[in-house]
């Protein structure tokens, strides 16, 4: 490498300036930038230098280490790369990188170095977090108890989330996964649920949809935002995800608060790693993937955790977001991110095309832990449905064969099409858990095996809608009995029955 003169200049006073009259030595926390392009630093001069600290170049720009080299630390510039000029002086800060946390953050927008970006002014926050943290050990964990309605029929009856748990949404681009995302912050705005949504490499266009999604539902004043979008520079792409969690956790801590978290997406955040691994010169791995990419995200899908007692409660949900490309989930991320969490729920194409959203592949999605945390109603009827809905499935491609179709065969089918039909889902459209129940309940009580298939939807609004408003109790009892007993399950089938066969009467009326 090419030493200049002013670099040698620098040294010399530096280490001139190590000694105190006394002879004792006074360590230098003063550096020189020797190299700066794109994005990445690299400063001589820095002996006390720890691996993430924050490093601080002139005018209030700042760097985080992420290589201690033989005789150089490299650092990645948080910010414009342009804003840190060869030549100029690098200072130790001796903190760990931090960004603000606290309620004052809640609905706003904000970068990831916790700077708000909504334009409506400073955020007041003097409680910082360090954003990498040691996880909750076992002992420190409780059970995944308690369930994280997504609002999704088919999600929270097939796939179920528990507040704590690590649930992945996996799909193809387009397939609906940040709509799932963003309904289930929708559904958390009567739950004290706190929502946080880091949007990792996406357009800016694509956030601003989001913000107003959330906002036009009133799901906004519990939510906080962390853009690091496609046009911010790799380093802050990779910090937004930790900056999130470190901003869940003060809430999971110090008020003990359920945070539902989302990452959308870790591919993208794979990808802004690799970037910065290769600037950094590490040796690449798979898919040209820096080896400790694995570690990456299994530390930041570590710190999702349900609280025990002791420390007075509190969880981290974490729904990570990875696209595949052609469904292939054999590829490096993927493979990665399935095996950290604790279940996935796969989207795919021909699905969503075909007419079935959300394009969810009941078959080959699973949650590991959310079961136990569904309600007895919900646990009740689930177990029927996914066995029905795989007895279907096979059927349906040997119906596709033959014409001749025994009684039996063909009534089982309907059932299968109805149910297929129950579980579609408009999107922005999240059904609190009990009118879930009836919804299923009248595919697995065999309520609508008179009725059309086409009319299914119809159906399932009216009976929705009439016991809504003329039997408000059998919600309310599903709410608070959280499960059905064989006598309520009677008089419920009788009800239902009298709805629909209304529901028949008033359509040949139409007729
Ligand atoms: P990307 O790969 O671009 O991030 P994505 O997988 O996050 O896409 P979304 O943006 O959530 O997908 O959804 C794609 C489109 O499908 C959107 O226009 C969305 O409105 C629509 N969509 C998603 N889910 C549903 C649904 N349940 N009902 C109707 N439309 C839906
Ligand atoms: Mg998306």
């Amino acid at each position: 490498m090419n030493i200049d003169l002013q670099e040698i200049s620098t040294l010399i006073k530096n280490k001139l300036g190590d000694y105190s009259f006394d002879g004792s030595v006074i360590t230098s926390d003063e550096g020189i930038v020797l190299e700066s392009a794109d994005g990445i630093a690299r400063i001589g001069g820095l002996p006390s230098a720890m691996l993430g600290e924050m490093i601080e170049f002139p005018s209030q720009k700042f760097g985080i280490v992420l290589n201690l080299e033989f005789d150089e630390v490299v650092v990645i510039i948080l910010g414009k790369h342009t804003d840190v000029k060869e030549g100029s002086w690098a200072r130790c800060t001796n903190r760990i990188m931090q960004v603000p946390v606290g309620k004052n953050l809640l609905g706003r927008v904000v970068n990831a170095i916790g700077d708000p970006i909504d334009g409506l002014g400073p955020i007041n926050s003097d409680t910082f977090r360090p954003i990498e943290n040691v996880v909750p050990g076992v002992i420190d964990r409780a059970p995944v108890d308690t369930p994280l309605q997504t609002g999704y029929k088919i999600i929270d009856a097939l796939v179920p989330i528990g507040r704590g748990q690590r649930e992945l949404i996996v799909g193809d681009r387009q397939t609906g996964k940040t709509t799932i995302a963003v309904d289930t912050i929708i559904n958390q705005k009567d739950t004290g649920v706190i929502s946080i949504y880091v949007a990792i490499g996406q357009k800016s266009s694509a956030i601003v949809d989001v913000v107003n999604i959330l906002k036009a539902a009133n799901a906004f004043d519990n939510t906080i935002v962390i853009d690091a979008s496609a046009n911010d520079p790799a380093a802050m792409q990779y910090l937004a995800p930790f900056s999130g969690v470190a901003i869940a956790e003060e809430f999971m801590y110090t008020y003990h608060k359920d945070v539902l978290i989302i990452y959308d997406d870790l591919t993208k955040h794979a990808n802004a790693y690799r970037t910065l691994s290769l600037l950094l010169q590490r040796p690449p791995g798979r898919e040209a993937y820096p080896g400790d990419i694995f570690y990456l995200h299994s530390r930041l899908l570590e710190r999702a955790a349900k609280l025990n007692d002791k420390w007075g409660g509190g969880s981290i949900t974490a729904l990570p977001i990875i696209e595949t490309q052609k469904g292939d989930i054999s590829t490096y991320i993927p493979t990665n991110v399935i095996s950290i969490t604790d279940g996935q729920i796969f989207l795919q194409t021909d699905l969503f095309y075909s007419g079935f959203k959300p394009a969810i592949n009941a078959g080959i999605s699973v949650s590991r832990v959310g079961g136990k945390a569904q309600i007895k109603a919900m646990q009740q009827l689930s177990g029927k449905l996914r066995l029905e809905l795989a007895r279907y499935k096979e059927k349906e491609s040997f119906a596709s064969f033959s014409s001749e179709l025994d009684a039996a065969t063909a009534k089982q089918l309907k059932s299968g099409r109805i149910l297929t039909e129950i579980l579609k889902q408009d999107k922005h459209a999240p059904l609190p858990v009990e009118k879930q129940i009836i919804s299923i309940f009248l595919v697995a009580g065999e309520c609508l095996i008179d009725i059309n298939i086409e009319d299914t939807k119809d159906v399932e609004e009216f009976v929705l809608d009439s016991i809504e408003k003329e039997y408000p109790e059998i919600l309310e009892i599903i709410r608070i009995e959280k499960k059905l007993s064989e006598e309520f399950k009677t008089n419920l089938k009788n009800i239902i029955q009298s709805i629909v066969a209304k529901f028949q009467s008033e359509k040949t009326k139409v007729l």
